[in-house]
């Protein structure tokens, strides 16, 4: 009997496991029956990164809400995550250039890294240093470990507010803090055609996507209103003010 049972679950058993990647992979059914992850894209990279991983221990990482992450940061929800991967999924093709800007635990830049490939660029650039080496330790732990290894992807630490010109121009931009206005290096470096996603405003903010027309001209609009932590100084974001 015994040998039976080990022999079902040597075959079967990973149907019914509940280990981290079946949460994460109900996380992302949850996201589906809600309509905010719309593509089979979207779905896809979501599931292959482990959100289990990004998030510090002690919290839920499936829930969808935001997770403090330390030095006043947070993680953003799953939903907010799923929605500027749907807004940004035609700017992350296999090849294209990505800078995630105020990249905290890594969790967007891997998905990025994810969808742009081997032959692309993923660039998360940070402000805190403690952040960058544990995203770099997250980020190795993830399905996304080989593209770091090999160079299609990078955190860096400085101020993203000056984006990371060596790699630019970029077809796609991501801030994951809330800017008072839109950087003017962030706009210098987004490619003709390509697409920034980022929260605008101080108490209140929208999602604001901008737009790249092949001529140089930018389009705005507003996606939804939003709260995220400010884009600011080191000095402003660790001592609240
Ligand atoms: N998108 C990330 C983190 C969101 S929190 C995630 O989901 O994990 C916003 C992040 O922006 C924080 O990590 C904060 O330290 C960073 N940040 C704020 N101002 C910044 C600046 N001027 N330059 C770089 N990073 C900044």
């Amino acid at each position: 009997m015994e040998v039976l049972r080990l022999l079902f679950n040597r075959f079967f058993g990973h149907f019914w496991t509940s280990g981290p990647s079946d949460k994460n992979k109900a996380m992302v059914e949850y996201l589906q029956q809600y309509g905010i992850i719309k593509s089979k894209k979207v779905a896809e990279v979501m599931e292959a990164i482990d959100r289990g991983l990004f998030v510090p221990a002690g919290n839920p990482p499936y829930v969808d809400s935001p997770m403090q992450i330390g030095y006043n940061a947070t993680i953003s929800a799953p939903h907010m995550h799923a929605t500027c991967l749907e807004l940004l999924k035609e700017h992350l093709q296999p090849g294209m250039h990505a800078l995630d800007v105020g990249s905290g635990t890594g969790y967007l830049t891997a998905c990025f890294a994810m969808m742009v490939g081997p032959e692309g660029r993923a660039v998360g650039v940070e402000h805190i240093p403690e952040l960058v080496t544990s995203s770099i330790e997250n980020i190795k732990k993830s399905a996304a470990a080989s593209l770091l290894k090999e160079g299609s992807l990078s955190v860096h630490v400085t101020d993203g507010r000056l984006g990371w010109p060596e790699l630019a121009p970029y077809d796609a931009i991501h801030v994951g803090a809330a800017a008072p206005e839109i950087p003017q290096p962030l706009v210098e470096q987004l490619k003709p055609g390509g697409r920034m996603v980022i929260p605008v405003g101080t108490l209140f903010q929208d999602l604001k996507v901008v737009d790249k027309k092949l001529d140089g001209s930018i389009n705005v609009r507003s996606e939804t209103s939003v709260r995220y932590v400010p884009l600011t100084s080191r000095a402003a974001q660790l001592h609240n003010y």
